[in-house]
């Protein structure tokens, strides 16, 4: 068994991410409390959210248009252009937002990289993506950066081809079961899952706990070590 590439997820795995969403969550809240209630406001934004997907992809602009079209839809006519302009300026904010990089990360990252390349395989708007990578200071670690539109086992296998490895040669680490666990495991690779408290509704999923080359670190400092079990 030898692991060549380590693949990290970016949000919530190297760097606080879903907090910012929920802050500015509370804050849209706030604002069209004034026109429909919490519930109404929840339901519809989540289903538009996760339809415009397919149009917008992930990260902030998606949000934010998705908010934008949630409150045209449920506050019809009434929605004020200048309540659409705090939605805009909640927007730019979180673009503008600080990284914060996840204790433990860069040690864990150099501990690792003695042995193995290292990769971050993240998905969402390039842009946004990008721009978190330079704030964050990560970037000179990585010896492979990928910004994938979706993560699931076609895009991992993409990968793999393009760095002419095979599945048993690849471990990810990341939080969400959806992105960086179950497409992994599906196409014969390892993943090293690490829960985190606050995770976005639609990358929630129970995990596999009980699968041959599914592991569980309490934080990003234990990964090193599961890598070294995972090949002996
Ligand atoms: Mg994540």
């Amino acid at each position: 068994m030898t692991v060549r590439l380590v693949g990290f997820d970016g949000d919530d795995t190297l760097w606080f991410h879903e907090d910012i969403f929920v802050a500015a969550q509370e804050e849209i809240t706030s604002i069209i409390s004034r026109y429909v209630s919490d519930l109404r406001w929840a339901e519809a934004f989540s289903e538009i959210e996760v339809r415009n997907l397919r149009y917008y992809g992930y990260g902030v602009k998606s949000f934010i248009l998705s908010a934008i079209e949630t409150s045209v839809t449920v506050a019809r006519e009434s929605i004020t252009a200048a309540d659409i302009a705090r939605f805009i300026e909640i927007s730019k904010r979180m673009i503008r937002k600080e990284v914060f990089v996840i204790d433990g990360t860069i040690e864990a990252i150099n501990a690792i990289k003695v042995n193995y390349m290292i990769g971050l395989i993240t998905k969402g708007d390039i842009i946004e993506q990008h721009s978190k990578l330079d704030a964050s200071g990560l970037i000179e670690v990585f010896d492979v950066i990928e910004i994938v539109r979706q993560k699931d086992a076609g895009s991992y296998r993409g990968v793999l081809k393009k760095f002419n490895l095979s599945a048993h040669e690849f471990v990810m680490v990341g939080n969400s079961v959806k992105s960086d666990i179950d497409p992994v495991l599906e196409i014969g690779a390892w993943a090293i899952h690490i829960p985190t408290k606050l995770i976005w509704e639609h990358e929630n999923a129970p995990p596999p706990l009980h699968h041959e080359r599914y592991r569980q670190a309490p934080n990003i400092e234990a990964v090193p070590e599961i890598i070294r079990a995972i090949n002996n």
